[in-house]
């Protein structure tokens, strides 16, 4: 039987620690690359190997090579991780390969390598283009290294570019965010834009910096996000990106593949290296359950080496669990595309009555049935609402 899956890999190695990450990553430890590539190759293949047992085989969907900073990593051990997928499923064509990179770590040969290995797909880490909120995040890159890094993606013909932004930045401006958005989207021009808002996590520099007093720092509050979410918007659109997941825009036919598969529960990821989390089967006799690796390179390392489980924390999702992660993710996070999964599995469930009572609400454009407000209530997003979805605003 062939098996349709995502597969998400986590490198989680970076040189220096951002101050707002709490990212599962490892600055500073390339001692542990190698010993973690052959990890990974080792957990892709017992995994594929006990579903091949039970006459179960992959056909992969789509490939993210996520971080950390998988360009920091040398090349080769990321193409001998790539093989391993290879080795181990079939593939759908054209398949969609993403690897995440950052702007100082980039060079031609990493890109060429990672081509002919069969990346596709190119996320680069630019965040801002100003300098004083790049050194503010702790980013190692300058703006000129970023525009740098993105020319030699275009000069090694890389044809499908996503650049990650951020909102919310300290010391960030109406102005220095408009024009960081200006010039990607009229002189860069990628197939697809991230924008993802800063949120202060504990135990990160930036969290210590607020509790000591904001650092002699300026930090942008909510209501600024909101409008700077809303002017990125407009810019986006007036460049012909369209959004199609809360954080994410794209020019058209560039939605990413793999983004998608994480909003629509209908599909399976498996993620593998530490802290990588999967919404599949963990074994060919278990249901679908959404689980996660232990979170310690060292420690996934080891574990692999020794013969040991690396996946924990796996839970089976109740009926109404799935509902639930249905009008969150395929509802109110993504677009189109998924909901209409949501509408399919879920719809037949409602008494023809509870169909009846569905009506739209004007701004948030959901429909609530009549049992919205009582126990076993049933909402159905039929569009997403990237602006929380709230009645009350009607
Ligand atoms: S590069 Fe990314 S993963 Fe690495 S420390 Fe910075 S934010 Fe975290």
């Amino acid at each position: 039987m062939f098996h349709p899956l995502h597969v998400y890999v986590h490198l989680p190695f970076c040189e220096r620690k951002c101050g707002y990450c709490a990212f599962a990553s490892l600055a500073g430890r390339r001692d542990l690359h190698a010993a973690y590539a052959a990890a990974l190759v080792r957990d892709i293949t017992q995994y594929c190997t006990t579903f091949a047992r039970a006459d179960i085989f992959f056909v992969w969907q789509s490939l993210y090579l996520g971080g950390g900073t998988p360009s920091c990593m040398a090349a080769e051990l990321l193409a001998h991780v790539i093989d391993s997928v290879w080795k181990n499923g079939r593939c759908v064509a054209p398949m969609e390969v993403t690897v995440e990179c950052n702007p100082h770590s980039l060079s031609a040969r990493w890109i060429r390598t990672l081509r002919a290995a069969g990346v596709t797909r190119w996320s680069i880490g630019v965040q801002s283009l100003a300098a004083t909120e790049l050194t503010a995040l702790g980013r190692l890159h300058t703006p000129a290294q970023a525009r740098a890094a993105f020319a030699m993606l275009r000069a090694q013909h890389c044809a499908n570019v996503s650049v990650d932004l951020m909102y919310g930045i300290p010391q960030q401006t109406t102005a220095t965010w408009e024009d960081t958005l200006r010039e990607i989207t009229t002189q860069w021009q990628p197939e697809h834009v991230s924008l993802y808002a800063l949120s202060i996590e504990p135990g990160t520099r930036f969290a210590r910096y607020q509790q000591e007093g904001g650092h002699g720092w300026h930090w942008p509050d909510g209501d600024a996000m909101m409008d700077w979410y809303w002017r990125a918007e407009e810019l986006l659109a007036a460049q012909n990106y369209a959004r199609y997941e809360i954080s994410n825009y794209a020019r058209p036919g560039y939605a990413a593949r793999h983004n998608l598969a994480y909003w629509d529960t209908a599909k399976e990821y498996c993620g593998f290296g530490a802290a990588a989390h999967s919404y599949c089967q963990p074994a060919p006799a278990a249901p679908r359950r959404r689980f996660r690796a232990i979170r310690a390179p060292g420690e996934y390392i080891r574990r692999m080496q020794a013969g040991q489980p690396v996946r924990v924390c796996a839970r089976a999702l109740t009926r109404r669990q799935s509902l639930g992660e249905d009008i969150f993710l395929a509802g109110l996070r993504a677009c189109a595309d998924t909901r209409a999964v949501t509408r399919r599995r879920h719809l037949p469930a409602l008494a023809p009555h509870q169909r009846r009572a569905g009506r739209p609400c004007a701004s948030t454009a959901f429909w609530r049935t009549d049992s919205a407000t009582n126990p076993g209530r049933f909402a159905i997003l039929l569009r997403a609402g990237h602006y929380c979805a709230d009645p009350a605003r009607d």
